[in-house]
């Protein structure tokens, strides 16, 4: 075991030691004034690394509508859904990309849903004003994915591990599994729409918890991509 981590560790410095003089070569060659010597050339020299996992996080309702809005009783807004999600969506892009996925945000109808192939997208909404708690996560009701249960299992296990919110089972809409976004995806994408609690019922959650929502929503990405990305 020692042995091989040391034969490990001379391949990598090995490995190291030739990048480096490759670079210096280039270098010398440019400041030599040779005008063959591109970055282009260069990058096609270096070993190439593994893919990082893409991530997609739709901001629900982004670019389009408020989704969802509160109004107190002189009919101000006190809350809009969009706002939620968006706030949301960048606490879980910032945690995915820590840990080394690439990740982007889309909006609600965003042109590069048609034919998006992804390691995994996750749509953030947040339910109605109505004083009801709870979260709940759907995919693709047509023909789903091995992949879109594994996701949502994982969803299942992590978002209310670390949001202490329960499934809220009885107001899955035909909205959700029937999601325009399922429809505009390539097919093998696997694919979830999240609704993180009620701007209602989980409305301090929702606001003033978004850490720990985020953190929900990112475990169990993570929880999915594991596999995908653990070295062998
Ligand atoms: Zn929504």
């Amino acid at each position: 075991m020692r042995r091989d981590l040391l034969g490990r560790i001379q391949q990598i410095f090995l490995l190291i030691s030739i990048l480096l003089l490759l670079v210096i070569g280039v270098l010398a060659a440019q400041s030599a004034g040779l005008p063959f010597v591109s970055g282009e050339s260069l990058a096609g020299l270096l070993p190439s690394l593994p893919a990082r996992p893409q991530v997609v996080l739709i901001s629900g309702h982004a670019g389009n509508d408020s989704g969802a809005v509160c109004t107190d009783g002189a009919g101000d807004v006190t809350l809009a859904e969009a706002d939620v999600n968006a706030a949301v969506a960048e606490l879980v892009a910032a945690r995915l990309g820590r840990a080394g996925n690439n990740v982007e945000i889309f909006d609600e109808f965003d042109p590069r849903l048609d034919g998006l192939v992804a390691d995994v997208l996750v749509s953030l909404h947040a339910d109605s004003c109505l004083d009801y708690s709870g979260y709940k996560a759907a995919h693709r009701d047509n023909d789903p994915l091995p992949a879109d249960s594994q996701l949502l299992a994982c969803m299942d296990r992590a978002y209310p591990a670390a949001t202490g919110l329960a499934y809220h089972p009885d107001t899955i809409t035909r909205d959700m599994i029937d999601y325009h976004v399922f429809r505009k995806i390539d097919p093998s994408t696997p694919a979830l729409i999240l609704e993180m609690g009620f701007l209602g019922g989980d409305g301090a959650l929702l606001t003033d918890g978004t850490d720990r929502v985020a953190q929900g929503v990112a475990d169990g990405i993570e929880c999915f991509l594991e596999p995908a990305t653990e070295q062998p």
